[in-house]
């Protein structure tokens, strides 16, 4: 029987698959399949209903040669310390990759968001941050936004920093709102990235965006705002769905309107003039562009053969398996890996980052103009070694990326 893939057994084979092309020291390799640090806490806060409640979370930083440690803090039932290291590893690839001067880390803590109050969330995320607060700071590690934490959670983990350190120190950490130090352009940054990636690989492939037919897994920051944005640039978006399940339509749909039909529901399914279907068969729907943009593991060796999209641009991290790589590989499909695809996300928080150092604040203009820069170097980079190696996108992603942090580990040596 095939053995159901983890999030870090993936992370680990890229690793592995990387440190072969590249011939990587095995001393090095070794270095780089673990984290540096690891901490596990427990997150205990008084309940609305007055009971105590128990949140196990964790803080994963991967490695710190090329920076401080960034990364997003994730809110989800199924959230693991496994989990969180794949996490925190693909973050180092990403900075490395992206040519941002930071480390990798991840956060979680294993909680159902759906279910706990502002009030109870607001309580977890302040006990969380002073809890690790000892290992967090703007030089440190700074953390982020991912599944289920938004600007509102950013703006509780400045607060609480700042209050334990005695001042304001909006560089502590990114994805928070613009009135208290945020970068203009973040909430779309990772999807902006998403959509510029796409642009690319369809250059490349003489594929027209005007009338493209997307389809979209997930309906969260990241999915809803590449949807939008795709469709501003005359693609069809034809699927998109949430954890409820998703609903297609030939015809394309309106993301804003969805997105008002779900605020109103709770979900995207019932929308009128579509169909509902299943979150498994939107990824194997009818689709030019497929954006898995939820959680990892849905593309496998079970539905990756059923794919029609032609360019998959992962805006989630980590969705799909070593085994469906070579499935869609075989199949000629265009896949921008996730250290790629979706590292607008951090690249915006970088520059969040420089200006709260700086106290400055760009422009959107500025910031979009500086993320395009970014986005599309990183790409022609990954695109240009891909041909070089006759490899996949994903393995020259990672060659990149793993290749700079090891050659930064090896120049800054082992102490003592
Ligand atoms: P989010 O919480 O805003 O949205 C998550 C979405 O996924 C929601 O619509 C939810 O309904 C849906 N979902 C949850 N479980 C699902 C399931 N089983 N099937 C289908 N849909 C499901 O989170 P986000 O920030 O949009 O993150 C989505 C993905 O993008 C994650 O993999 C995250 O790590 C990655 N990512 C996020 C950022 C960022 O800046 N937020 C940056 C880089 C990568």
């Amino acid at each position: 029987m095939v053995q159901e893939h983890t999030a870090l057994m993936v992370a680990q084979e890229q690793l592995d698959i990387a440190a072969e092309k590249l011939h990587l020291d095995k001393g090095l390799h070794e270095i780089l399949k673990r984290p540096k640090r690891s901490i596990i806490v427990s997150v205990t806060i008084k309940m609305d209903d007055h009971s105590i409640g128990v949140f196990e979370g964790c803080r994963v930083q991967h490695w710190d040669v090329l920076g401080p440690f960034k990364g997003g803090l994730r809110y989800h039932p199924n959230v693991t310390l496994d989990e969180v290291t794949a996490l925190a590893m693909w973050m180092t690839w990403k900075c490395a990759v992206v040519g941002l001067p930071y480390g990798g880390a991840k956060g979680g803590i294993a909680c159902d968001p759906k279910k706990l109050s502002i009030g109870e969330q607001e309580r977890l995320t302040r006990r969380y941050v002073s809890l690790i607060a000892d290992y967090l700071g703007p030089h440190r590690d700074v953390p982020a936004p991912d599944v289920y934490t938004n600007a509102q959670t950013m703006a509780w983990i400045m607060d609480t920093y700042s209050q334990l350190r005695g001042y304001s120190i909006p560089e502590s950490v990114t994805g928070k709102p613009v009135e208290i130090g945020g970068s203009e352009g973040r909430v779309c940054a990772t999807s902006q990235g998403v959509s510029l990636c796409i642009r690319e690989a369809a250059e490349k492939l003489g594929m027209k965006l005007k009338g493209a037919a997307v389809a979209v897994q997930g309906f969260g920051n990241v999915g809803y705002n590449a949807a939008d944005i795709l469709h501003s640039m005359g693609c069809k978006i034809v699927a998109v769905s949430d954890s409820t399940g998703g609903i297609y339509c030939t015809e394309g749909l309106t993301p804003y309107n969805v997105r008002a039909h779900k605020n109103k529901t709770g979900t995207v399914q019932g929308y009128e003039g579509s169909t509902n279907i299943t979150n498994a068969e939107l990824l194997t729907s009818k689709c030019d562009i497929l954006i898995p943009a939820a959680l990892e593991n849905q593309l496998t060796n079970k539905n990756a053969d059923k794919i029609k999209a032609r360019i998959i641009a992962e805006g989630a991290n980590g969705p799909t398996t070593p085994e469906a790589d070579k499935i869609l590989r075989e199949k000629g499909v265009c896949l921008i890996p996730d250290i790629l695809a979706n590292s607008g996300g951090v690249t915006v928080s970088y520059f969040e980052w420089v200006q709260n150092l700086t106290r400055e604040h760009w422009t959107l203009e500025e910031v979009n103009q500086k993320l395009e820069a970014k986005i599309t170097k990183a790409f022609a980079d990954v695109y240009k070694l891909s041909g070089k190696e006759e490899s996949d996108m994903r393995t020259a992603a990672l060659m990149l990326g793993v290749g700079r942090v090891a050659h930064a580990l090896k120049t800054l040596g082992l102490w003592p």
